[in-house]
């Protein structure tokens, strides 16, 4: 049975034709699980709608991954670093409008993507514009001048793309289908090129050795597609991406104040452990602490891996779930080292890329040889005036630290305070006085990140953008299980704060679609 609804006015949608796979006349709540950035969003778009949500949380704060913690004066920001959608014209702007998430608080954006400082003394501050790139890459590598136009060209195509915020490509119908293809068609011949390439088989094709440097600094990930490469170099052209001020817990605090006023409600510190199934349709969640909370549908914005192998038993699932969660790469678990400095360092960069003399063993298996050092001074609202906060992200096997703090508590602090000396000793020598004036540190290992979010092996942000995950959709419900649905970065490859939230987006979407109601959005 399908159902179709007419025109709606304002800032309502047209409801497409969707199998009517719900009772829609249940009154009963929603309940999502997971107050991360997805859950959150899910909930403040079904409250627009005008359902009755509830939100259980694991733990004590709304935000998830996105969150802080404060020590002293200093707040430790556990996550944003550029945000993307901080300018007006872009529809991820449109969608933290809606959310209520900048809420009007300043944006600090950047000439340089970062600074990368090379082995013997050289250094290149990479700039967001390309044609300011694109000079200064020929620059110092006139030898690649003809993949660097490449890079550029490719890049600057895709400056322009936006995602549809109209409708999930699920909810098309064949002629918004049609029309977003040929909106597109333009992207084709790019994805062919750059897609299949990993990182270093792309950039083996450099004769430069620090631009290739440059470059897998700029990227992050060397398992990752080309394509990457050229999208994140597109985002940062086009001066939409930024650092919001008071950083990821204002940003997650924000949010759930909209959820809140919305009239959605959330409970805090409640595991849930299992999903009611009755007849193939989800019935309600059970959590941890005995109570057993029935709802019209059910949305796990929760990790994946835990939603589908443990809550549900792993009984819902195809060979497109089984392929994901067995052979496809996540991003890698973290170490982050906080330092609270009580002295301004003006000159430094934001992000800076350097090089290790000695390399930092972090686990059993892996060694750095390159540290990424984030700056954030007051203007970011994370410190006073005159103080300073450095973060350092290092990827490190997840398995090594929780199986560590499990085990072994006194080598897993041992451990922490080794790696923490080390990145002061280093930085120590790059910003002469930083150990003297340096007021607070702090160490979050993979074990703290799973503790507190139960994120599948430690990752930031869900799946790695590889050649085998890219272009595939990963479904947001389960095969033959009813009044189910997922979002979050555990169903968007490539993951991040958008990508989550745009998928709570697209759940509250098809919920609407289900019931036949008119998709409906508004601005706080
Ligand atoms: C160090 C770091 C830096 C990052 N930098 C950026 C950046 O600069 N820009 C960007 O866009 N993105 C960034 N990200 C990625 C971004 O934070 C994530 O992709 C995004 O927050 C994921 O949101 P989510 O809601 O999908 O998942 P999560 O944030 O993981 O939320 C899931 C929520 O579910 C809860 N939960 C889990 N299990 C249960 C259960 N059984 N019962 C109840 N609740 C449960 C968890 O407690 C959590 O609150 C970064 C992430 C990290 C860790």
């Amino acid at each position: 049975m399908a159902t179709k609804v007419g025109k709606a006015e304002g800032n309502h949608h047209e409801a497409p034709i969707v199998p009517e796979t719900a009772a829609a006349a249940d009154p009963g709540k929603i309940v999502i699980i997971g107050g991360g950035i997805g859950g959150l969003s899910c909930g403040c778009y079904l409250q627009m709608n005008g359902f009755q949500t509830e939100i259980i949380e694991a733990g004590a704060l709304p935000g998830g991954l996105c969150t802080a913690w404060r020590r002293g004066p200093y707040v430790f920001d556990g996550c944003l670093r550029w945000l993307i959608g901080t300018h007006p014209s872009s529809a991820f702007y449109q969608m933290w409008q809606e959310l209520g998430a900048i809420a009007g608080r300043e944006i600090l954006t950047y000439d340089d993507i970062l600074l990368v400082e090379g082995a013997h003394g050289k250094t290149l501050a990479v700039p967001a514009d390309l044609d300011k790139l694109s000079r200064e890459f020929k620059h110092i590598a006139p030898e690649d001048t003809a993949l660097i136009d490449q890079l550029v060209r490719a890049a600057r195509r895709c400056a322009s793309l936006e995602p549809p915020l109209d409708n999930p490509v699920e909810l098309m119908t064949l002629f918004e289908k049609m029309r977003m293809g040929l909106r597109y068609l333009w992207m084709v011949p790019i994805i062919l090129k750059w897609k299949n390439p990993t990182l270093p088989t792309y950039l083996a094709r450099y004769r430069n050795d620090f631009l290739r440097e440059t470059l897998l600094a700029m990227a992050g990930n060397e398992r990752m597609s080309a394509l990457v490469l050229v999208m994140m170099l597109a985002f940062r052209t086009r001066q939409d991406s930024g650092f919001v001020a008071g950083g990821s817990w204002a940003f997650a605090e924000a949010i759930a104040g909209r959820y809140v006023r919305l009239g959605g409600t959330v409970r805090y510190k409640t595991r849930v452990v299992s999903i009611k199934v009755e007849h193939d349709r989800a019935t309600g969640v059970q959590c941890a602490d005995g109570a057993v909370v029935p709802a019209s549908t059910v949305v796990s914005c929760a990790d994946g891996y835990t939603t589908i192998f443990k809550m549900l038993d792993g009984r819902f699932v195809n060979k497109k779930i089984l392929f994901l969660y067995q052979r496809c790469d996540l991003f890698p678990a973290l170490i982050q080292v906080s330092l609270g400095i009580n002295q301004a360092f003006t000159d430094a960069p934001h992000t800076l890329s350097l090089p290790l003399l000695r390399p930092l063993i972090v686990d059993d298996q892996t060694r750095h040889t390159r540290m990424e050092v984030e700056t954030f001074g007051s203007d970011s609202a994370l410190c006073p005036e005159g103080k300073t906060i450095m973060t350092v992200r290092l990827p490190s096997r997840c398995e090594f630290w929780t199986h560590l703090r499990k085990n072994n508590r006194q080598r897993y602090r041992a451990e922490k305070r080794a790696i923490i000396r080390e990145v002061i000793r280093v930085l120590d020598i790059r910003f002469p006085g930083l150990a003297q004036h340096l007021e607070r540190s702090d160490i979050a290992t993979p074990a703290t990140f799973v503790r507190y979010t139960g994120n599948w092996q430690g990752s930031y942000e869900g799946w790695l953008p590889t050649p085998r995950i890219l272009g595939r959709r990963i479904p947001c419900t389960l095969p033959g299980l009813a009044g189910f649905f997922m979002a979050g970065h555990w169903v968007v490859a490539g993951g991040g704060l958008p990508s989550a939230a745009l998928s709570g987006r697209y759940a509250a979407q098809t919920i609407c679609a289900r019931d036949g109601k008119m998709f409906a959005t508004s601005e706080p």
